[in-house]
């Protein structure tokens, strides 16, 4: 079986983010909500640099180059997620609770789901990998079009699901 990576399918896999520096360690997740830039296209794009007042990303020499991240400064506000026209941040809580981590991401289509809603959780490859339940969903004028909806999720489908399906 051919070992899946972004080259060959054009689907990001974790290993795919390590190597780009972009997963944080154990340690910083378990420090709280953080953020995971899935960018790692060389285009040139850099509104997460300016949308984070932490300085948390940055954009090095060409703004081509990919975005860095210092996990340690970011505090998971996730008001970067909304300004990514690539809908490419997100932001996860492994531990929102002892069984559950949350997880933040951009959402455009309409109708938009709401608090206490249950919707599929799909992998980066849109397979669903388990139901997810909506706790917070934020659509303010200002984001652009782009709502920001918070999921919980089994704890173990931290770093694998990415979007939701509403049911
Ligand atoms: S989640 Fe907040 S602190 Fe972290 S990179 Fe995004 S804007 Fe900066
Ligand atoms: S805004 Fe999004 S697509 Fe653009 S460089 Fe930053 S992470 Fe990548």
């Amino acid at each position: 079986m051919t070992k899946r990576n972004y080259e060959h399918d054009g689907v990001l896999s974790e290993a795919d983010l390590k190597s780009h520096g972009l997963i944080p360690s154990k340690e910083r997740f378990n420090k709280g909500p953080v953020v995971i830039v899935e960018c790692v296209e060389k285009i040139p794009c850099n509104p997460c640099v300016d949308a984070c007042s932490k300085k948390a990303i940055t954009i090095e020499g060409s703004i081509t180059n990919i975005p860095q991240v210092n996990f340690n400064t970011c505090n998971g506000c996730a008001i970067c997620i909304a300004r990514c026209p690539g809908l490419a941040i997100f932001v996860v809580n492994k531990n929102y609770n002892q069984k559950q981590a949350s997880i933040s991401l951009p959402y455009e289509f309409t109708p938009r789901p709401k608090i206490g809603d249950i919707v599929n959780g799909l992998d980066r490859n849109g397979k669903i990998v388990c139901k997810a339940y909506v706790i917070k969903v934020l659509d303010a004028k200002g984001l652009d079009r782009c709502a920001v909806i918070t999921i919980t999720v089994p704890k173990k489908y931290y770093n694998i699901v990415r979007f939701i399906k509403l049911i």
